[in-house]
């Protein structure tokens, strides 16, 4: 999609900081975390989201969910635990319209200034 700001960065036309990419999933830093470690994992194939998703995407669903445990205990966040949100349409605050899940963790390092 051509004006979609995560096809962009897929495209590498928009910076990001990547923890992960492969053919299919591709993960980058939040630009305004909302926790100590925020990241999100995505697919490189343009779904507006979790509506959109179809039986066929099957495989790649449980894929992404796979690499973002991987990247969860590439950054040290496993063992502590952390959330995994999908906001799904504008109604629930969704504002990027290619299908996300957010990786949000890291709150046991304590650093300063994050609440629970
Ligand atoms: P949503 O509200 O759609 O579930 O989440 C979109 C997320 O994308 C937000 O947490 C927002 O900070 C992040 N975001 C928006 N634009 C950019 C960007 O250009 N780069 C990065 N890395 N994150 C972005
Ligand atoms: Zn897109």
């Amino acid at each position: 999609m051509n004006n979609c700001i995560f096809c962009r960065i897929i495209r590498g036309e928009i910076p990001s900081e990547k923890v992960f990419e492969d053919s299919r999933v591709v993960a980058f830093h939040d630009i305004m975390p909302k926790a100590p470690v925020h990241v999100l994992v995505l697919p490189k194939k343009h779904i507006s989201s979790l509506t959109e998703v179809k039986k066929s995407d099957s495989d790649l669903l449980g894929e992404i969910l796979v690499r973002l445990s991987d990247v969860a205990r590439k950054l040290g966040i496993d063992r502590d635990g952390y959330k995994v949100v999908i906001n799904n349409g504008e109604g629930s605050g969704q504002l990027v319209m290619h299908m996300h899940f957010h990786l949000l963790g890291g709150w046991a390092r304590r650093v300063e200034g994050w609440k629970v």
